[in-house]
């Protein structure tokens, strides 16, 4: 079996065995993903995908990495300028009809060409684009983090089951290869169970009428944005779900910034199996490291989240492993499991677990206490 089928199999034997304790039994009554495919997107080679927010993320990294699918193609747009409109429609040959504003999105149910719909907007806006993509009886991807709330995050997976669409979210690192080798090590156990995991991620933000400083558009500052990285990769390492956190938030240096969101915070996650996780998050600094150490043995991402790039290395010497255009991947895996009518490896219920452990380590970092997620 090849290490890819091999994970995807496992961790959703994990997920799955992780949700159920986490969640409650009831919370599979309904299938995890459940979706109705229609004859034609089966048979199709490629599903279409049309973008929601043309910002830099869709522009630098989804668009091109859409050149290079095989699963999924650029088939349509959703923007507010229509100059960026006429740019994307020249450049990526994209037909008149396939594309939309934000006030006549809805029609997009009418389009056969759009199969998925991926929401790029600032996270507050994901809740609304979901479930509006949902009605549209789109499947949809959704970027991290889910929303800015853990009532969105159910709401967004009430309207896709009900409207028999799947729901994943934008976490690319679980097609990176050098993360997923991280993924076997930990959940594994090859060097025996992991004891401690540290995990970093940070950057400098430097322009301070950015939506990320804005408590109502971004929901809070670096947790939410990279933060959420360092929760995802400590839960993968394990393949558990913590079951408490303590928090606190950083000095502020830059109030003329940081005074809607937190300028940096550092929280520990203890997993049911003893693990615990050593986090930061910055938006005045610049880091990003994975590094778990388990009875036998150790390894490190360094850096661990970027586009590209990757580095590895354990106990025993370097990983060795290449890497690969990511975006690329993560589309064209979403796509081939809804072609295949399979699990998500990324589902909705993985965001809302993700958001549920941030706005804990919030409660943390807000009142002092150890508080269990
Ligand atoms: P961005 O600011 O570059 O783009 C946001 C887009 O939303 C713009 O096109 C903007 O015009 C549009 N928009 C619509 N309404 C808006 C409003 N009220 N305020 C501001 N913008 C509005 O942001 P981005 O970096 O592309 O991030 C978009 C989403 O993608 C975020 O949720 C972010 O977390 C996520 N993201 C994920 C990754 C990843 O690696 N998975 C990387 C970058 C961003």
């Amino acid at each position: 079996m090849k290490l890819n089928d091999y994970l995807f199999r496992n961790n959703r034997r994990k997920f799955l065995k992780n949700f159920s304790l986490a969640l409650g039994s009831a919370a599979f009554a309904t299938p995890l993903v459940s979706m109705a495919l229609g004859d034609s997107q089966q048979n199709k080679k490629k599903l279409g995908i049309a973008l929601v927010g043309l910002g830099r993320y869709s522009k630098g990294q989804l668009a091109p990495a859409l050149q290079k699918t095989e699963n999924c193609y650029l088939a349509g747009i959703v923007t507010g300028t229509p100059s960026k409109a006429k740019e994307w429609q020249k450049k990526y040959n994209i037909p008149e009809k396939n594309i939309y504003n934000y006030e006549n999105f809805d029609e997009i149910a009418n389009n056969p060409d759009i199969d998925i719909i991926y929401v790029v907007l600032p996270n507050a806006m994901h809740a609304e684009y979901t479930i509006r993509a949902a009605k549209a009886k789109k499947h949809v991807i959704c970027e991290k983090p889910m929303a800015t709330s853990v009532e969105d995050c159910q709401r967004m997976i009430d309207a896709c089951n009900e409207n028999n669409v799947s729901l994943s979210i934008g976490y690319r690192l679980h097609f990176e290869p050098h993360n997923q080798r991280v993924m076997e090590l930990g959940q594994q156990k090859v060097y025996g169970p992991v004891q401690t995991i540290e995990a970093a991620d940070s950057f400098v933000i430097d322009d301070p009428s950015r939506w990320r400083l804005d408590k109502e558009l971004a929901g809070g500052g670096p947790l939410m944005d990279l933060g959420i990285y360092c929760v995802q990769g400590a839960i993968y390492t394990v393949g558990e779900t913590p079951t408490s956190v303590t928090a606190s938030f950083g000095k502020v240096t830059k109030p003329e910034f940081f005074d809607e969101v937190e300028e940096s915070i550092s929280w520990q996650m203890q997993f049911p199996g003893g693990a615990v996780a050593n986090c930061t998050s910055s938006y005045n600094n610049d880091a990003n490291r994975l590094y778990g150490k388990a009875a036998n043995g150790w390894w490190e991402l360094s850096p661990a989240y970027s586009y590209s790039g990757i580095k590895g290395k354990t106990s025993e010497g370097p990983m060795n492993i290449p890497n690969v255009e990511q975006q690329a991947r993560q589309m064209d895996g979403i796509a081939q499991s809804i072609k295949q009518n399979k699990f998500s490896r990324v589902p909705g219920e993985m965001g809302l677990r993700d958001v549920r452990v941030l706005m804990a380590i919030y409660e943390a970092a807000r009142t002092g206490k150890r508080v269990t997620v």
